[in-house]
């Protein structure tokens, strides 16, 4: 079999599981035909300790997929990764009120670079890495004995497929074509997600919990949600009692979505909610310039940090919006606030808003610390997996 073997003392985060080895940890390889083969990983001093996916092009040259030295990846191991991350979504998922959410989410899976997500009787997955490629059909097999879906659509067209070696595809892996709505509900609510034209795998799964929670803040409140793509957050808070919500996204195709799904769920336009077809950072200026006032402000940007030479830039974004916000908030107002870059971390982000509750002039308390939603699994072992962090502010 292939094999890595690890620099003398390379070996300490593979023996506290973490799933990464970098290329500068390895001191040689050997017999490696193809990328994204299995290997075995060796300690400097040649003991086996488990098994992985070699990356000819990535940084991470090795992405571990077994710790044990006889649990060695093949078919079945695959198909038991697979059952065991169906196994957990159904623990925690009410299946009855949700039927949309990530059934395997990568690493925190056991399942490196691969993503799925269920939107009714349909999955979305994204292959993200070359070891993922490499086992593709076998997952793909193991998710149609295991859940009989109507189709399954492949969504591997990112970035990160081109620093694994990996052209961007997407497409049919199996069964019928996906409608141009796919039909959901996530905690009753109704939403209409387009799977091949989306971001992401189609919907913004990972805040599912924050948008449940978001409905114990906003009975008759004015309510401005920026970046409100398909006004998941709006159907929320118009159903637990907002007076009015705004929409603001620059994307026409969103927000006409946006008020599908207002519009599926008993709400109509200019009484309920408006949409706006503006840039945050432009259109809060306009607000502050015109002296407008709303009781709750949602800002869930877009990762505004990709890489971490991106940290700064980033930062001054972060700001910029949370400190507008602030400044536009009536007295005792509420700040739902994220980020979802991976490279800021929970210190620098409340760090941030910190910064921008003292240059407001305002009191702000941080009344509730969010992240992602529970199936987008955040293990032990893989501090990385903690990519979206939101704070609840009152703002007096
Ligand atoms: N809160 C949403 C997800 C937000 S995704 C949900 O729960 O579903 C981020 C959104 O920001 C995208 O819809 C994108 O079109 C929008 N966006 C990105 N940059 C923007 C900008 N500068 N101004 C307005 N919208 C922007």
């Amino acid at each position: 079999m292939p094999e890595v073997k690890l620099k003398s003392g390379r070996d300490k985060s593979i023996r506290r599981k973490h799933p990464w080895i970098f290329s500068g940890a390895i001191d040689s390889v050997r017999d490696i035909k193809s990328n994204g083969e299995t290997v075995e990983v060796i300690s400097a001093d040649g003991k086996l300790l488990g098994y992985g996916s070699f990356s000819n092009h990535s940084q991470i040259s090795v992405r571990m997929l077994s710790f044990d030295p006889d649990n060695k990846p093949d078919e079945s191991f695959f198909k038991r990764k697979v059952e065991d991350a169906i196994k957990f979504r159904k623990n925690i998922i009410d299946q009855y009120s949700t039927n949309a959410y990530r059934l395997i989410n990568a690493e925190s899976d056991n399942l490196p670079g691969i993503i799925v997500d269920k939107y009714s009787d349909f999955l979305v997955c994204q292959f993200l890495s070359a070891g993922a490629e490499y086992w593709k059909n076998i997952v793909v097999n193991s998710l149609i004995e295991l859940l009989n879906p109507s189709g399954i659509y492949e969504r591997s067209d990112v970035d990160v497929r081109e620093k694994e070696g990996l052209p961007k595809t997407n497409g049919i892996l199996f069964g019928k074509h996906p409608d141009a709505l796919i039909e959901i509900t996530e905690n009753n609510n109704i939403f209409l997600v387009d799977i091949i034209n989306g971001h992401k795998t189609g919907f913004y799964l990972d805040q599912r919990d924050n948008r449940k929670t978001i409905s114990d803040y906003v009975k008759d409140k004015n309510v401005l949600n920026c970046f409100s793509y398909t006004g998941a957050f709006s159907v929320y808070a118009l159903k637990s009692g907002a007076k009015k919500v705004v929409n603001l996204d620059s994307s026409e195709d969103s927000l006409n979505i946006a008020g599908k799904n207002l519009t599926a769920n008993g709400f109509t336009i200019n009484n309920q909610f408006e949409n706006v077809c503006d840039d945050v950072f432009k259109y809060l200026r306009k607000l502050r310039d015109t002296n407008q006032q709303y009781d709750l402000i949602i800002l869930d940007p877009p990762k505004f940090a990709e890489s971490v030479n991106q940290i700064e830039k980033a930062s001054r974004g972060y700001k910029d919006i949370n400190l507008l916000a602030m400044k536009l908030l009536t007295q005792n107002g509420i700040l739902f606030t994220f980020s979802c870059s991976g490279h800021i971390t929970t210190e620098l982000f409340n760090k941030i808003i910190s910064d921008a509750a003292l240059d407001s002039g305002r009191n702000v308390k941080f009344t509730k610390f969010l992240t992602q939603s529970v199936d987008h699994t955040i293990t032990a072992n893989f501090p990385e997996s903690l990519y979206l962090k939101g704070l609840i502010c009152n703002v007096d």
